[in-house]
């Protein structure tokens, strides 16, 4: 068995060779032009990536942690104010409420799809609750409905974590202008990412977007002139040159991706201990990663990777008990369903050039070890 070639967790090579020469010529486009910051690749991307989430307005930012650290403070986040966030994401989510002057509360997550957890939500509401922060996790949404209502009920904003989802729909809508803000990330392995780093924040309110456009330029309002202090957090030109012919095979590398989905699917049914990943009635799950769960994880990680395939861990400690959070008050207990999810997700190799014979390789060792 382990001679066979190794399966990867991810494989970022061959998307790349197969675009080769169109990147290779935007490359060769923005040197000739040196047009490296700002400019007509990165209107152009803005545009084109609002009208793939059918969303009125982009803006095109430095990162994911950018475009949700800019949305928080656009919204006017203030020393005090709370937002709630769920502690099953990456650290980016809530590092961006505490940098934008927020605090965070976390709140838990459903145990089916492990997403943040509506009626959890609406038990953290509080006097200084200003916002909340679902985070579409894996490439599928939160149940976004019920906290619309919430936020509507209480007066609280909702920024969608869009980081994982790109192309993700909610009861047939896209993601990303659901909320008041979406934030989105084009770190290299996300299902649109760039060749280095890049995020966007996507919205309808053309005055909010216009606040995040003025905080990636240092709060300027014209050259020179600033309305506030702001960051460097532009996308880069070239980053946008490479994004916009990405963006056109978007939707078939999700469907791709869905393909793989459905073939893990038939492959890994019935195994008692085994539970694959659920998808709700209102998703269209775009499977950034394919989350398996078990309680024995750790035994079934170590098996496949001496059988030569890779697999990762989104995420192994939850948020709430990580150390820049350890003055929050939350101990091991605070969030049953989250701690959970931790200690028994397994992510297995999910990329859109996956092929059935991997699929069922994959499927084949995890049947060897149950
Ligand atoms: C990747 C990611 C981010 C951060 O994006 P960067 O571009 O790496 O800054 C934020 N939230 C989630 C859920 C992510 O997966």
């Amino acid at each position: 068995m382990t001679s066979a070639t190794p399966i990867p967790f991810l494989d970022l090579v061959r998307p790349h060779l197969a675009l080769e020469e169109p990147l290779v010529a935007a490359f060769r486009r923005a040197l000739r032009a040196a047009q490296f910051v700002g400019g007509p690749e990165v209107e152009g991307f803005e545009r084109e990536f609002a009208g793939y989430c059918e969303a009125p307005g982009c803006v095109g930012v430095n990162s994911g942690t950018d475009a949700l650290r800019f949305a928080f403070i656009a919204l006017g986040v203030r020393s005090g104010d709370e937002v709630i966030a769920p502690a099953h994401t990456f650290i980016a989510t809530t590092e961006a409420i505490t940098q934008a002057g927020g605090t965070i509360r976390f709140a838990d997550i459903d145990e089916r799809t492990m997403t943040i957890d509506p009626a959890a939500v609406r038990a953290a509401i509080g006097p200084r609750t200003v916002g909340i922060v679902p985070v579409h996790l894996y490439g599928q949404t939160a149940d976004l409905d019920p906290l619309l209502e919430l936020a509507q009920r209480h007066g609280l904003w909702i920024v969608e974590d869009a980081a994982k989802a790109h192309g993700a729909r909610y009861k047939g809508r896209r993601v990303g202008a659901i909320g008041r803000l979406g934030c989105f990330s084009f770190y290299p392995g996300k299902n649109l990412g760039s060749l280095g780093e890049g995020g966007a924040v996507t919205g309808a309110d053309p005055a909010l977007l216009e606040v995040v456009r003025r905080l990636r330029e240092h709060g300027q309002a014209s050259k020179y002139v600033h309305e506030t202090e702001g960051y460097n957090g532009r996308l880069h030109a070239i980053q946008a040159a490479f994004l916009r012919i990405k963006l056109a095979h978007l939707d078939e590398w999700n469907a791709c991706r869905q393909r793989v989905a459905a073939w893990y699917r038939a492959a890994l049914g019935g195994i008692p201990e085994l539970v694959p990943p659920e998808v709700a009635p209102y998703a269209e799950h775009v499977y950034h990663l394919y989350v398996i769960r078990t309680p024995a994880r750790d035994a079934l990680r170590e098996h496949l990777q001496a059988e030569g395939i890779g697999t990762g861990l989104h995420y192994p400690v939850p948020l709430h008990l990580q150390k820049p959070y350890a003055s929050l008050g939350y101990r091991a207990g605070s969030l049953p369903v989250t701690e959970r999810a931790a200690a028994q997700c397994l992510s297995l190799p999910m990329f859109p050039e996956m092929t059935q014979t991997q699929v069922g390789r994959v499927a084949d060792a995890v049947r060897r070890f149950f």
